[in-house]
């Protein structure tokens, strides 16, 4: 029997663990893939404080060592089934757990354009927030045309030297708000009706194919930003917890509507999907679940 069972061992699923095994929980992690969660994508990280440059895979290693250090237990198992009681009973592909409380910490998975994977961190980046810096006064592309790319084509607008805004529609459907912003960027060119079919280089993005109104297009391009949504990782937390519309656990303060069961990092719905977010999700979760224990 664990106190705390953590799904996800990301930022947030990390932090936690590290928070509970220093007020001497019994802790177990589970997670399906790799530790690290999106970061790992990350070639280099500037804005997580006390690094100037870290790359995420070395961060999400630092994080996954000092949570072996504090003596948590890690397993790389997908969790098939959660049965929800006073002890809460974990299923995965290879074996039962039953803990008294549990953190969601699955995060959420972008949705991919399917032509990127060899040019990721090589030019293709999902986060203008985190990336956006390495193009300072260079040529970026931005696709997409939700409220995600147009946040990124305003950052992106005031460090790179000319920015393409291309969209599979003729209109965005970011907020109209955002979408006025635009206007006041004179180095934001749009690139409406018109799909990316191919990325070029010889592993590292040089350009890209565009199709626009059955007519080809290239552009020379230093990087690619793809911003076309994205998808909580919750199918299987679905009728156990609230979400909402879009699929995010619903809850305050790391709380969901199930006694005992707790979520952190961008798997909760939340305003700010950030590296920083998510550890600062992760500490309260486990202080929220220490709080629950003890009671
Ligand atoms: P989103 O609203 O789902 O928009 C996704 C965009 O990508 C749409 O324009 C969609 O085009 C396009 N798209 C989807 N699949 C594509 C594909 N395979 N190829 C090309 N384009 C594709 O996603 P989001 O912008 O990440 O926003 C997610 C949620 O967070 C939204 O509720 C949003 O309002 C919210 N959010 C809010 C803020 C803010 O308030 N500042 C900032 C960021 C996000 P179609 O319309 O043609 O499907």
């Amino acid at each position: 029997m664990y106190d705390v069972i953590i799904i996800g061992a990301g930022p947030a699923g990390l932090t936690a663990a590290i928070y509970l095994k220093r007020s001497n929980k019994n802790v177990l992690v589970l997670e399906a893939t790799n530790y690290g969660g999106q970061i790992v994508n990350t070639l280099d990280i500037e804005n997580y404080p006390g690094y100037s440059h870290i790359s995420g895979f070395d961060l999400a290693t630092n994080f996954y060592n000092q949570v072996r250090e504090l003596g948590a237990i890690i397993k790389f198992e997908e969790v098939t089934e959660i049965i929800n009681g006073k002890i809460k009973t974990i299923n995965t592909n290879k074996g039962r757990y039953e803990a008294k409380t549990i953190i969601i910490a699955t995060g959420r998975k972008v949705r991919k354009l399917g032509i990127e994977d060899e040019f990721i961190g090589k030019g293709v980046s999902y986060c203008a927030m985190c990336d956006g810096a390495f193009y300072k006064d260079k040529v970026v592309a931005i696709v997409g045309g939700g409220n995600s790319a147009i946040d990124d084509a305003l950052y992106l607008a005031d460090l790179a030297k000319k920015v393409y805004l291309i969209h599979r529609r003729d209109m965005f459907t970011a907020d109209t708000k955002s979408v006025e912003l635009l206007k006041k960027k004179n180095n934001i060119k749009y690139v409406l009706n018109s799909n990316i079919t191919k990325i070029k280089g010889n592993n590292q993005l040089e350009g890209i194919e565009v199709v626009s109104k059955d007519k080809i297009k290239e552009f020379n391009i230093d990087g690619l930003f793809i911003a076309i949504g994205g998808t909580p990782n919750t199918e299987i937390f679905k009728d156990i917890v609230n979400l909402n519309d879009e699929g995010y656990i619903k809850g305050n303060n790391c709380h969901t509507n199930k006694r005992g069961i707790f979520a952190a990092g961008d798997v909760r719905e939340k305003d700010i999907r950030q590296l920083v977010t998510a550890t600062n999700d992760g500490a309260t979760a486990a202080l929220e679940a220490i709080k629950y224990l003890n009671k």
